[in-house]
């Protein structure tokens, strides 16, 4: 199951919490029924609770709160509306009042992944802010209702419970972002190793196994469309010599210098690979053979042309090619069979030289 977009995330998360406002809903109902609690009282808690919520699915169901809000699940503004739920529960239902730190702390703690430190802090300042306006509003004006003992206690307990809340946000909003740190370098190690894999660790031109691929697909691709492509292979003459007379690593250079020096004379749109050895493989995709051979005769030249000299001296290098166009559903096989029999004439021709596979 791929992710959920904005605005289903946004509705899984107030369906999610449903259950709850349910569950608070029927102890109230209960309460009522019971005698605990006045009719009024509950159907105030619970209309306040159901305008609420409506509201809020109405703003994240409707793309409205994708379209204003950074979080489009409304996660602060749900928490803000939580905890003036829990102060008008407080203020109303004084047996409610011992529960009211609970819920305040499951709330936040609810959505805590979604809010940022700032506004968990400002959330957890507003609900205490709450809470003790609250508190004092019963002291002025139903000073009766309150056991002034217990309101102590319960806003002294409001402080250590949201202080000891907002260590626990912060530490795990610490260990979050360790791991989404760990998750990212984990992404670019494997992004990096999937482009290594494909290399060839000397030259940094596609390997092998890589050409295979993009060949294969290439065929597939040709087979479909009735597009035609060319493959060449290009091999450095006499590069035996250039290792006895300069030693391996200018061998090596020479690999290197040859590969950059054919990347860019075949340019982006073709794909060139190390075969193995002093050999490369060129994939042509919807080229003719003259503008195959064209391209081929660039790398030669830019090949020939190189100063040489700065390398090694007396140094000099020349690479021979042979092309061949693939058509229709033949073997791809026998088509690089083909363009290595034109690189052995071109070879046999005296080398520094490309060659077309006869038709
Ligand atoms: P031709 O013109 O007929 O192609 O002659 P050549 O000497 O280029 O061909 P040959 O196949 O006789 O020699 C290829 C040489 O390439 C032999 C091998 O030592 C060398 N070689 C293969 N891989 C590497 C490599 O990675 N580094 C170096 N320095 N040499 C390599
Ligand atoms: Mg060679
Ligand atoms: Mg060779």
């Amino acid at each position: 199951m791929g992710p959920l977009g904005p605005v289903q995330d946004g509705v899984r998360r107030i369906v999610l919490t449903l259950p709850s406002y349910a569950f608070i809903t029927m102890l109230l109902v209960a309460c009522t029924g019971m005698g605990y609690v006045a009719p009024w009282q509950s159907k105030l808690v619970i209309g306040y609770n159901a305008v609420g919520i409506a509201v809020f699915y109405t703003l994240v169901r409707s793309g409205m709160s994708a379209r204003l809000a950074q979080d489009p699940s409304l996660a602060f503004q749900r928490v803000l509306f939580n905890a003036s739920m829990v102060t008008l529960a407080y203020a109303l239902i004084p047996m409610a009042r011992g529960l009211a730190l609970q819920w305040l702390c499951l709330t936040i703690l609810f959505d805590m992944r979604r809010l940022s430190k700032a506004q968990i802090r400002l959330a957890a300042a507003s609900a205490y802010a709450m809470l003790v306006a609250t508190v004092l509003l019963i002291l002025e004006f139903a000073p009766s209702s309150i056991d002034m003992g217990t309101e102590f206690v319960n806003v002294a307990m409001a402080s250590l419970t949201l202080c000891v809340l907002l260590a626990v946000t912060q530490i795990g909003q610490g260990v979050n972002q360790h791991r989404k740190q760990q998750q990212l370098e984990l992404e670019r190690t494997v992004t990096q190793l999937n482009a290594l894999s494909i290399r060839d660790g000397l030259t940094k031109l596609f390997n092998r196994r890589h050409f295979q691929t993009l060949l294969d697909e290439e065929v597939r691709r040709s087979h479909r469309c009735h597009r035609p492509f060319c493959v060449a292979i290009l091999d450095i003459d006499f590069f035996k010599r250039v290792n006895d007379q300069h030693g391996h690593a200018i061998g090596d250079v020479v690999l290197r210098e040859v590969s950059r020096l054919a990347q860019g004379a075949v340019g982006p749109t073709h794909a060139l690979a190390r075969w193995g050895g002093e050999e490369f493989l060129l994939l042509m995709p919807e080229t003719p053979l003259p503008a195959a051979m064209e391209t081929l005769e660039a790398v030669r030249r830019a090949v020939g042309e190189h100063d040489w000299g700065q390398h090694a001296e007396g140094l000099s290098v020349t690479l021979s090619g042979g092309a061949c166009l693939h058509a229709g559903d033949l073997n791809v096989t026998h088509t690089l069979e083909r363009a290595d029999r034109a690189l052995y004439q071109a070879k046999r021709g005296g080398r520094d030289q490309v060659m077309a596979a006869s038709a």
